[in-house]
């Protein structure tokens, strides 16, 4: 549908009203979605709080990036402050400013089974911003981009809207709500549909006008990052996050979670349930429970953080989401025990073999020979021998590859070769029991 209205170049406003309102099937747990916010507010009480006070309030909070990785909010918020401070000799710099300092927010939402940040745009865009614009006052950045994925293009002339609408409220621009030096602004940067974009040296790759291709870290972006100096990348979620710490402090935020893991994940949750949407829970909770509350029943399978995940079985659904157990960027997809889960798998080898961006041999070659490999096996011309080459293959693109999506690409064979070996068996014995070719004739 989305596609059709882009063809089509009907004005944003004339699209159907249902496109705007995907938080109707939120299913809302606790405190990222739960209370209503207004504009500004997280602004003023950061404002109010000082910036060395705000920092330490994310750093109380244990805000962890909810891209996945779980690198710590007010540590690389801090390393971006001591990279400039370095520079100019001094300690923290209070007043934002300088130019020469960046805050991305990574809305390159492309892992698959992944929508909540489209959700977080969609209707809470404000929240987004503010956690931008508290994140430029803590660095010292004047300057922030959103990065959009290219498929949520329609996102753009809303977003773009939203941003006219707080500068217009003072709360973007030079002398925010009347603080005298205190300067930033948002630029929308829309991608054009590669998945690696969503790696934040290849997003700054990108944003310079380059092809989007990983760079060798360290240096790491919070040092050298767009234009070679420092920046901030935030996930979308992580940003929103921020702005509710701003508002309600650090404590306020750790009082739900793990202590490894505080605050709340949003997820995608998608596949064989009742009630697909975005939940939202605080760390800790069992696969168990989400599969009772989104109507999962008899999952046998469930995919956490998408292909670039963890594939865990039912004899696993006791584990919990959390930084210390199963980390993910949101995406929960959901398998019935109907399934045939060499089908997923072989589905994401494809998704694999069309997004490696081809710099690396291990990534570009061996996702290519995995994709023909689960195609053979898939026809009914698998052997054992096959399947060995699998988990080669899979070692090779784990330690050789030059980032994260080579490492991560075997991930869904190795797990479902391991949790699931019949999927693949029943493939195998299909040669050996079931030619592929009829026989009858021959042996008549
Ligand atoms: Fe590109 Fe894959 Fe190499 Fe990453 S691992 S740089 S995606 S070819």
């Amino acid at each position: 549908l989305i596609a059709e209205l882009i063809r089509s170049r009907k004005p944003v406003a004339d699209w159907p009203p249902m496109l705007f309102e995907v938080v109707d099937n939120i299913r809302r747990k606790d405190t990222l979605l739960g209370d209503a916010f207004e504009s500004g507010s997280a602004i003023r009480a950061t404002l109010t709080r000082g910036t060395r006070e705000t920092l330490a309030e994310v750093d109380k909070a244990n805000l962890r990036g909810r891209g996945g990785a779980g690198f710590k909010t007010a540590s690389k918020w801090t390393f971006c402050h001591a990279a400039v401070a370095e520079e100019e000799g001094s300690v923290i710099c209070d007043i934002g400013g300088n130019p020469e300092r960046f805050i991305v927010c990574n809305a390159d939402e492309g892992e698959p089974g992944t929508f909540k940040d489209r959700v977080l745009l969609t209707s809470y865009a404000d929240l987004v911003f503010e956690g931008m614009t508290i994140g430029a006052r803590v660095v010292g950045a004047s300057k922030g981009f959103l990065y959009l994925r290219g498929e949520y293009r329609y996102l753009l002339e809303p977003l773009e809207a939203v941003l006219k609408r707080r500068r217009e409220a003072g709360l973007l621009g030079d002398n925010i709500l009347g603080e005298a030096g205190f300067s930033f602004d948002i630029e929308i940067h829309l991608g054009a549909g590669a998945y690696i974009c969503g790696e934040e040296s290849a997003l700054i790759e990108s944003l310079e006008g380059k092809r989007g291709r990983p760079r060798n870290r360290p240096p790491f972006p919070v040092t050298h990052g767009y234009k070679g100096r420092p920046t901030v990348v935030d996930n979308v979620e992580t940003f929103a996050a921020a702005a509710k710490i701003g508002l309600h402090g650090g404590e306020w935020f750790a009082a739900q979670g793990t202590p490894q893991s505080t605050g709340t994940k949003l997820l995608s949750i998608s596949g064989d349930v009742s009630r697909p949407g975005i939940y939202e829970y605080p760390f800790g909770v069992t696969v168990e429970q989400i599969l009772r509350d989104c109507g999962g029943d008899d999952a046998h399978a469930v995919q956490i953080s998408g292909p670039s995940g963890t594939l865990v079985s039912w004899q696993e659904f006791g584990r919990r989401i959390a930084f210390e157990d199963l980390p993910t960027a949101g995406a929960f997809m959901v398998f019935h025990r109907k399934r045939e889960m060499f089908a997923a798998a072989h589905n994401f080898t494809h998704f694999f073999a069309h997004e490696s961006c081809g710099f690396c041999t291990p990534c570009r070659v061996g996702t290519e020979l995995q994709k023909k490999i689960m195609d053979k096996i898939a026809g009914g011309h698998g052997t054992p021998a096959d399947l060995e080459e699998l988990k080669h293959l899979g070692g090779i693109l784990g330690s050789m590859s030059h980032c994260g999506l080579g490492h991560s690409a075997a991930n869904p064979v190795l797990d479902t070769l391991k949790k699931f070996p019949g999927t693949f068996e029943r493939k195998l014995k299909a040669l050996a029991f079931e030619p592929a070719f009829d026989l009858d004739g021959a042996l008549e």
